[in-house]
């Protein structure tokens, strides 16, 4: 098995930690625990890629099945230069839970490429989602494990990957993989899924707390696909954001933007990159003030979302969320150290974690393939609504055992999650 992260924190190690805390209290046997606190397998691998100047380059590749007692593994693919086998895993076993909470027939994967796509042209992409495939091609398909777009990786990519897969297997099987082009198989809605979801559930956690988005403002940490769909249906059920921030390719480091009368979404949509990096210059020529890309936390806002990558709201900054922060909605994967939960649950914040938030992004590439695997495709209101439906009522479900129970959002969802896929693998005699 492979190395560990080289990151201060371990994701893996954190989410494990989630788990064994849940395990305890509700009593999980010990061999369930085994079989579930880590990736029933994982591959591991070289891709050599002939590069645009005629020379060769070898990038690390990954594709971890953590669990498919429920349905085959789903998980998405990232294409990151700092990522680790370890951020995979933890990935891989957040979708475990991500699929049971909203209670759809799939388990849980993850893949990841250490590379930067910045510095990769289309061809080069091309070549490393080829070259992934040829890879795995054996151990994925969509009855055994169907991967998605993630962090840096889009349809075009998916596109690249299916018809190698298809190449390979000689037939074609738009179920293999999700989030590919409309008119390509893919669904419509699945680009805004994971950003609405984030929002559904922010709606119905803001009856339970008696709030009317129209009376609140929000502070956002990334600025791609998750960030900028959540804020768009934010701001049409009445809300305002305040405050976005992003990853500066050019300066390597996070910039936030600041505006109180609330972003212009239209606007830094138009001055920012495909990655969802916001062109400074710009930026301020429009109004916006900018600040270190740690101030998004800081913000007085009641809304936090935190929706770029894993650690970001640790036991160092949890301090700083202001006194009117009510509710925090995790876009992103994994934002929230162990120690800053603690720092939330004291303070009262109502968490909607990220398995349970962020997966609108799954639930609809689980409508992508079943409409990919009758070959008939519906329209976007009937996919959103869909997609509304189930989002409501894992976020009823979870509350709902929170508030009997007395318990912390995240242990509430987990429990849900975690008894659902104990008990497929007990009723499969796997354990
Ligand atoms: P993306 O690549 O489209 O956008 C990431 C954003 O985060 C960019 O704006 C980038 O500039 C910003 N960013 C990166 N590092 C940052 C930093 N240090 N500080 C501030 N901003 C930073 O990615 P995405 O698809 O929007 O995914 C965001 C998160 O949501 C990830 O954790 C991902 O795993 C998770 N997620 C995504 C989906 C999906 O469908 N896209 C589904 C579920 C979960």
């Amino acid at each position: 098995m492979a190395s560990v992260s080289s990151k201060p924190f371990n994701p893996f190690a954190m989410a494990q930690a989630q788990f064994d805390r849940v395990a305890e209290m509700i009593n999980l046997d010990h061999p369930t625990r085994e079989l579930l606190r880590q990736p029933l397998r994982e591959f591991h691998f070289a891709l050599p890629i002939r590069m645009d100047d005629g020379s060769f380059k070898v990038f690390r590749g990954f594709r971890v099945q953590h669990n498919d007692a429920r349905g085959p593994h789903k998980g998405g693919i990232r294409f990151h230069p700092q990522e680790t086998i370890d951020t995979v895993r933890a990935l891989g076993m957040w979708m475990t839970w991500k699929c049971a909470v909203v209670n759809i027939p799939l388990g849980g994967g993850k893949g990841g490429v250490v590379c930067d796509p910045h510095n990769l042209s289309m061809r080069e992409q091309e070549a490393l989602c080829r070259a992934y495939v040829r890879q795995i091609a054996r151990a994925v398909g969509p009855l055994q494990d169907v991967p998605a777009p993630d962090v840096m990786t889009n349809a075009q990519h998916m596109l690249w990957m299916l018809d190698e897969f298809e190449r390979i297997h000689g037939a074609k099987y738009p179920g293999f993989i999700t989030g590919k082009p409309v008119g390509m198989g893919g669904s419509v809605g699945r680009t805004e899924a994971t950003g609405y979801g984030v929002v559904f559930t922010i709606r119905e956690a803001l009856k339970e707390l008696n709030l009317r988005a129209k009376d609140t403002l929000a502070s956002v940490q990334g600025f791609g696909n998750v960030a900028q769909y959540a804020i768009e249906l934010y701001q049409q059920i009445g809300g305002t954001v305040v405050c976005v921030s992003c990853w500066d390719q050019e300066d390597q480091t996070s910039h936030a933007f600041y505006k109180a009368d609330g972003i212009d979404l239209a606007a830094l949509r138009g001055i920012c990159d495909r990655f969802g990096g916001i062109d400074k210059k710009k930026a301020v020529s429009l109004g916006y003030k900018i600040l270190p890309g740690d101030a998004w936390i800081e913000q007085e806002v009641d809304i936090l979302i935190p929706a770029a990558l894993e650690n970001s709201i640790t036991g160092d900054n949890a301090g700083k969320i202001s006194r009117r922060v009510k509710l925090l909605a995790e876009g992103a994967n994994g934002p929230t150290t162990p120690d800053a939960d603690h720092i939330l649950q004291e303070r009262g914040i109502f968490v909607i974690p990220d398995f349970l938030a962020n997966a609108g992004g799954v639930t609809c590439s689980y409508l992508e393939q079943v409409q990919s695997n009758i070959n008939y495709y519906w329209e976007k209101d009937e996919v959103l609504g869909k997609l509304d439906v189930k989002m409501t009522s894992a976020f009823i479900d979870v509350s709902e055992l929170a508030k009997k129970n007395k318990l912390f959002m995240r242990d509430a969802a987990y429990i849900i999650a975690i008894s659902r896929v104990a008990q497929a693998c007990r009723d499969r005699g796997w354990v």
